[in-house]
């Protein structure tokens, strides 16, 4: 019989009742250290004191009232994100992938304001992940999530990642826009080269495309920088961010300049949950932490600390892992055994990480993270490793 649950996850048995920082503590009493962060959602940590605060200030006075109103936290917090960004505008959703589609959406009524309807097909790459839309799936062109679906969602053309050459080739009198991950997550902590993100500038540019990039997951200071695509000294025409940006309560943006969302005028996109009061609490909550004096550069000290690490244990243990890849602190563990039964062991030694593609186990702390739970991480991988090569556990 099936579960009341509807069963599309492959769930571990373990249920976990609160946070502190970077720990969860379960229902039995174990304790983890959460390197997984919610899939790199839990920016500022689990019941982070300020995110607390504004959450529960807010919600005795107001939680929802639609878009229909004007709203003060979407405008602080909008401006905010314009003030630190490439971005002249926000538009604010609930997901990652509603900031896709919203953005797949951007970019086709930028071409069709300005005459070219015609313009609106859109070069993606392989590894990468969108979301689970129907779009979003097509965009990806992923086949084991696709399959099953019917038809794929036209509009889309897949090339190979880091590959200038295949994107020059695919562009058409149709295409409207290139859309990438700097940081690939899902596909395995890849990285776009920085000077390949700078030819896709150049080549919109040149073809008059627009450069929309997934931030998702490497946005909202994962590598160290607010955004990935800082590293490159880009601009993009238009950014989608989630996951950190509300540090776990559910929330996405769509961040464009102003050029690009010349065809995003009233009536033309609408959701009646984004941006809602609770969510700007929150999201406002965490700009104060990440936009005080030294929390970039943390992420990024934290972040060479914790490499360096794992670096040093992949040159100890070359039977089990292979590379250590990544950025600030969004870092991939390459490895020679099964990367699932990696992440299994260690969570079975009490630390949370998330397996990927390429055989990759993931490793997303909290974004606040002191130099002891890098430590006590390192340990829990050496402990492991070494277990696995005298040949126990
Ligand atoms: C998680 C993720 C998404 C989808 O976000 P959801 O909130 O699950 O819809 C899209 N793109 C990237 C890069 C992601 O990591």
């Amino acid at each position: 019989m099936i579960q009341a649950v509807m069963p599309t996850y492959g769930r571990y048995d373990v249920a976990f009742e609160r946070g502190e920082g970077a720990y969860l503590i379960a229902a039995d009493g174990r304790r983890f250290l959460d390197f997984a962060a919610g899939i790199a959602v839990n920016s500022l940590g689990h019941a982070h004191p300020h995110l607390v605060r504004a959450l529960q200030d807010q919600a005795a006075k107001l939680w929802h009232t639609s878009n229909l109103y004007r709203s003060p936290g979407q405008e602080r917090l909008a401006e905010r994100l314009v003030a630190a960004s490439f971005a002249d505008t926000v538009f604010f959703c609930n997901s990652g992938v509603e900031a896709i589609e919203g953005g797949i959406k951007l970019c086709r009524r930028y071409h069709s304001a300005g005459g070219k309807p015609e313009r609106w097909r859109i070069i993606t790459f392989d590894g990468s992940f969108h979301g689970r839309t129907l779009a979003a799936l097509a965009a990806a062109n992923n086949p084991k999530y696709l399959d099953g679906f019917g038809p794929k969602v036209d509009g889309f053309d897949n090339v190979a990642f880091n590959n200038l050459n295949e994107v020059r080739a695919a562009i058409t009198d149709e295409t409207a826009a290139i859309l990438v991950e700097p940081l690939q997550g899902e596909g395995g902590i890849r990285k776009a080269q920085l000077q390949f993100l700078r030819d896709l500038r150049a080549v919109c540019d040149e073809y008059g495309l627009l450069l929309f990039l997934d931030e998702v997951q490497c946005g909202m200071g994962r590598t160290g920088r607010l955004f990935a695509h800082e590293w490159a000294e880009i601009a993009p025409d238009v950014v989608a961010a989630a996951k950190g940006i509300g540090s776990g309560f559910p929330m996405g943006a769509i961040l464009a300049r102003e050029e690009a969302a010349r065809g995003m005028v009233p009536g033309v996109h609408g959701t009646t949950f984004g941006g809602n009061q609770l969510a700007m609490a929150v999201g406002n909550a965490v700009m104060d932490v990440m936009l005080a004096d030294g929390f970039m550069e943390r992420v990024r000290e934290r972040g060479e600390a914790l490499y360096g690490r794992l670096m040093a244990i992949v040159k100890v243990f070359p039977e089990i892992f292979r590379s250590v890849r990544g950025a600030g602190l969004m870092l991939g563990l390459e490895c020679v055994v099964p990367a699932g039964d990696v992440v299994n062991r260690l969570r079975d030694s009490g630390l949370l990480t998330v397996a990927a593609a390429e055989n990759v186990v993931r490793i997303l702390p909290p974004l606040v993270i002191e130099q002891s739970h890098i430590d006590e991480a390192a340990e829990i991988i050496e402990n492991v490793a070494a277990k696995w090569e005298s040949g126990g556990g």
